[in-house]
């Protein structure tokens, strides 16, 4: 079985040490490589060999339009092997062979928008009186830590390594124990560029072997965490004892707000795809529908047939709905499901399913959970899986209350042809990205993305996200008498 090598300094390491942790397939639960298992000396030799690669002469000559350059090279790389990125992707995390074509492209995207952003990335010059000139210069913040969730992995690497390459960093990216195969892939893209080692690394292993000791690490400069919340809070209480920011890209539980007068059509559509897509494994799942009560029961017969026509099977056939990314994962969504069975009622789904095809993979029917509590658990808390409860308002500020009645914020759809309704709706919601009439709006890389409340801290994406990664100092020349 091929074990991955992490690669610090410029070396792949680890590859002939014993142990690692195994890599299954999601889809047929086979063994399809192992990681090296990492360690706390692994992180300190990283850290120390990208303190000096980015301190180093060879870097710091290195001009801003060339790091765009580089990532540029890299998008093109992306875009001209798509389905290798792709099917790389499939078997790691399981997910639909469309979906993960789609992740390689938005990948090749947000290199591309970075490395053009690489040279426009610039201060001000501040008026203060005659005879001094004020001016910000932006500086790289040096080494930038990246850890990795396991359910995006190639798509979550390229935005924030694209931003902190393109701004002069030097990278070390923890990927997730049980999906690194895309991460491997850019590890040895980089490594055979021009980029001097040590300007992006990648260490493999257990999250509190390795990625414990880069969060808590004195030489990182900023910390970029995508993953769920517990993790997030330990992480940004390692890098507080440094006095290093963080950027948290957490959880969420969001609502889709369904008014009577939408386009029930094309509602149903972005319900439907903003659950199911990869089997629900998403931090911006719509997990929540909220359709106002004079359509619900309609709009739920019309998406329970919608539901039960959807297609589940291995990544590589490209279903409608792939496998869940392991038994760990499964057993906690079954448990969910099991639970809020015995107040709600099961509209659709509600049942595992045999491994299309045979194997091991673990599959879930996507399932409709009407009549909870608000406050039940499988209402309030991130299920990661293929599961959508539902509720139903009488006016706006129901809608409003309900979306905005959860510890998370992340993401929220609203459906209506009202205008007034929609933007009303929209000021009042607590969640970082609001989407009418549509939800996910195509990814687009340019759009900021981050949570209110407990879905994080920060933003990623588009231009604002590239100020992560640097330094403001402000110089005050004195001239004239
Ligand atoms: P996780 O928190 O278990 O792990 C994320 C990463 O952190 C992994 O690389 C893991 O090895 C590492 N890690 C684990 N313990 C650590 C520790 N003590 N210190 C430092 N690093 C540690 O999350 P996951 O299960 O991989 O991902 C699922 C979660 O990620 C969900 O909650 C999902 O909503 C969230 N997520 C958020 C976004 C977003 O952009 N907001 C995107 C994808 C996933």
């Amino acid at each position: 079985m091929k074990k991955l090598p992490m690669l610090i300094n410029g070396q792949w390491v680890g590859e002939d040490r014993p142990g690692g942790h195994p890599v299954y397939n999601p889809s047929t639960g086979e063994q399809i490589a192992a990681i090296t298992a990492g360690t706390k000396e692994d992180v300190d030799a990283a850290v120390a060999a990208a303190r000096a690669a980015f301190e180093s002469p060879e870097w710091q000559r290195v001009r801003p339009y060339e790091r765009g350059q580089l990532l540029t090279e890299l998008a093109r790389e992306i875009r001209s092997d798509l389905d290798r990125w792709a099917e790389l992707e499939c078997a790691d995390v399981g997910k639909p062979i469309s979906q993960a074509r789609a992740d390689a492209e938005a990948a090749a995207r947000y290199f591309e928008f970075y490395g053009g952003a690489a040279d426009k990335v610039t201060g001000d010059t501040i008026p203060i009186e005659a005879g001094l000139l004020n001016a910000t210069v932006l500086e790289p913040v040096g080494v930038t830590a990246h850890i990795i969730p396991w359910n995006y992995p190639l798509q979550i690497i390229a935005r924030s390594v694209g931003a902190a390459i393109a701004t002069g960093n030097a990278v070390i990216v923890k990927s997730a124990e049980d999906t690194p195969l895309t991460a491997h892939a850019l590890a040895e893209w980089f490594s055979a560029s021009w980029l001097p080692a040590g300007i992006f690394q990648h260490i493999t292993g257990l999250g509190q072997e390795v990625g414990g000791p880069l969060a808590a690490h004195p030489g990182i400069g900023h910390v970029t965490f995508t993953g769920s919340v517990p993790t997030g809070i330990s992480v940004m209480k390692a890098a507080a004892a440094n006095v290093v920011p963080v950027t948290l890209e957490l959880g969420g539980k969001s609502p889709n707000i369904v008014f009577a007068d939408a386009d029930l059509a094309k509602a149903l559509d972005g319900v439907t795809k903003a659950i199911i897509q990869n089997a629900g494994q998403t931090c911006s799942a719509g997990s929540r529908l909220l359709v106002e009560e004079s359509v619900k029961e309609e709009f739920l017969a019309r998406l329970a047939e919608k539901f039960a026509s959807l297609t589940i099977g291995p990544g590589k056939d490209d279903p409608d709905v792939g496998p869940i990314l392991n038994d760990k994962q499964y057993r906690q969504i079954m448990d969910r499901i099991e639970e809020a069975k015995k107040t709600g009622r099961v509209v659709a789904g509600g049942e595992a399913v045999s491994p299309p095809g045979g194997g091991n993979g673990r599959y879930i029917r996507p399932t409709i959970i009407d009549g909870l509590a608000p406050d039940d658990p499988a209402a309030q808390e991130e299920i990661f899986g293929p599961v959508l409860t539902v509720f139903s308002f009488r006016d706006e500020a129901e809608a409003v209350a309900l979306a905005n009645g959860t510890d998370y914020g992340l993401v929220a759809g609203i459906w209506t042809k009202d205008i007034d309704v929609a933007h009303a709706a929209a000021a009042r919601l607590k969640a970082g990205q609001v989407f009418i009439n549509s939800y996910g709006a195509a990814g687009g890389v340019q759009m900021p993305f981050g949570g209110y409340k407990k879905s994080g801290i920060g933003r990623e994406k588009g231009f604002v996200a590239l100020r992560n990664y640097v330094q403001i100092k402000n110089i005050a020349i004195k001239f004239g008498d």
